[in-house]
């Protein structure tokens, strides 16, 4: 019999529901998956095979469910998850099952967890890079791709997880080694209600951590840290590390909290140059500065945290230049679906054309524009809540030339990019940054920033070009 559950719901055949379903099959649990989609059911036909039931939507657990698996993306009001905690059946997150299940083995592995609104896959990215120069078997997993599940079932020695205010919430046990919360705007707005629901539910993160790292130039992050972990943890900042810290002098990532045999310079421990980290923008300096306190609270030395991030290659749609032509970059970071990732974004460069818009999930952008107005060239607004953005360039902005594309234009990415173009001056930079999500007009971040590349591919190559 399982030691997870003995009839498991389940709830979402998504990449983490088929990862939950297998790992509790392996337990010898029964196992029932539901998902309204037919076709993502159907994509499960092995795991139907191998003894799962697949069930369309339902909207109670069946009988003798004793343990609901959720997505992380459902929301605690839908009808299903509601009924099942109106019936007392236990409601988690894969994430919170991979916890379980590593748990019970005879040698858990380390969980380095990070979560925040901006840098997670990032940051658990330049972890695992530094943690496997200091030949540690480590892997990224969670919300970055491989489910928890799957690297716990995998036998690793080290995760370094990114985990989703979502996966916080449906993860009621999980005490990583370590943990940080990166920073803390407003996202996801309409899921958690508050800001401040979203903030308790990130701060999760440090629950029962032997090592809790924080963000000292976020506010937020350090709030949290504080209320949470009292004065124990670890802060790093942009500035001079004071003791018991990480940060940067003499162009050089400085650790002063975890020491090191044999070296002493006024305490501190030189780990990098900042030339190592090879992403544009402070925000990839403090980013950095977080893997290599997780890792160095794991005993990584300061030679792999140089060696780490000078191997990390960043993920795609993250400030990405995709063009140029007459002194004019054109950027892509598409991944900036909040206006916290834009303002890094923006912040990079001193004169551009921003392209912005798409599905604001509730945040408010009058501070965005307001903080970069004096740095637009011009600004091109797509996808459906465009107007939001249109009214504070109006307040905050009223000199800068603004196009609005319509959402049903033809090809709304191919004319934002010529009406950008037409804005742009020599040195400066066209950046698409949209302080919003993509699912109004595109599959996701990903598809968005390949269109914009393919229409600045197909601009700058002009018409005489084409096929
Ligand atoms: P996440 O996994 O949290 O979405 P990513 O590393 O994928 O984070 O980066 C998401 C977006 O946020 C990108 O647009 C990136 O340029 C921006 N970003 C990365 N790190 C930070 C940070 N520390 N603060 C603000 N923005 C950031």
């Amino acid at each position: 019999m399982s030691r997870l559950g003995r009839r498991v719901l389940v709830a979402g055949a998504g990449v983490s529901g088929r990862s939950a379903a297998e790992a509790l099959l392996a337990e010898g649990a029964e196992v029932t998956v539901t998902d309204a989609s037919r076709e993502r059911l159907a994509g499960l036909a092995e795991l139907g095979s191998a003894g799962a039931r697949l069930l369309p939507a339902l909207s109670e657990p069946p009988e003798g469910t004793d343990l609901v698996v959720t997505s992380p993306g459902w929301r605690p009001d839908s009808p299903l998850l509601e009924n099942a905690a109106a019936r007392g059946t236990e409601v988690i997150g894969e994430t919170e099952l991979a916890w379980r299940l590593d748990r019970s083995r005879e040698k858990p592995a380390d969980w380095l967890a990070v979560t925040g609104t901006n840098g997670k896959t990032t940051t658990v990215g330049m972890l695992e890079s530094i943690l496997r120069a200091a030949g540690i078997d480590a892997v990224a997993c969670g919300n970055v791709g491989l489910p928890a599940v799957d690297a716990v079932r995998a036998g690793h020695e080290v995760l370094a997880v990114e985990l989703s205010s979502f996966q916080l919430h449906w993860s009621d046990t999980l005490a990583p080694y370590a943990g940080v919360v990166l920073n803390l705007a407003e996202d996801h707005l309409d899921w958690h209600g508050s800001l401040r629901a979203y903030g308790l539910a990130k701060s999760a993160v440090y629950r029962g951590n032997t090592v809790s790292v924080y963000n000292l130039d976020d506010p937020t992050s350090t709030r949290l840290a504080r209320e949470h972990v009292g004065a124990a943890g670890v802060g790093v900042t942009l500035g001079a590390p004071s003791e018991g810290q990480l940060g940067i002098a003499d162009g050089l990532l400085l650790d002063r909290a975890f020491g090191e045999e044999g070296t002493t310079e006024g305490g501190s421990v030189p780990l990098a140059a900042l030339t190592d980290v090879r992403q544009v923008g402070e925000h990839n300096l403090s980013n950095a500065l977080v893997a290599c306190a997780l890792a160095r609270c794991r005993g990584v030395p300061a030679r792999a945290c140089a060696e780490g991030l000078r191997a990390f290659a960043p993920g795609q749609h993250r400030s990405v230049p995709v063009g140029e032509e007459d002194g004019v970059v054109y950027v892509d970071d598409s991944k900036a679906t909040n206006p916290h990732a834009a303002a890094a974004a923006l912040h990079a460069h001193s004169r551009l054309v921003w392209i912005a818009g798409g599905l604001l999930k509730g945040a408010e952008v009058d501070e965005l524009v307001r903080a970069h107005a004096s740095r637009f060239l011009g600004v091109v607004l797509i996808g459906t809540e465009s107007g939001r953005i249109a009214e504070a360039l109006e307040r905050h902005a009223p000199g800068v030339p603004v196009v609005r594309i319509p959402p049903e234009h033809e090809d709304p990415m191919g004319e934002a990019v010529r009406s950008a173009r037409e804005l742009a001056e020599p040195d400066s930079a066209v950046v698409l940054a949209p302080a919003a999500a993509s699912m109004d007009m595109y599959t996701d971040y990903a598809h968005r920033g390949r269109e914009f590349a393919a229409a600045v591919r197909a601009v700058l190559a002009g018409p005489e070009s084409g096929p």
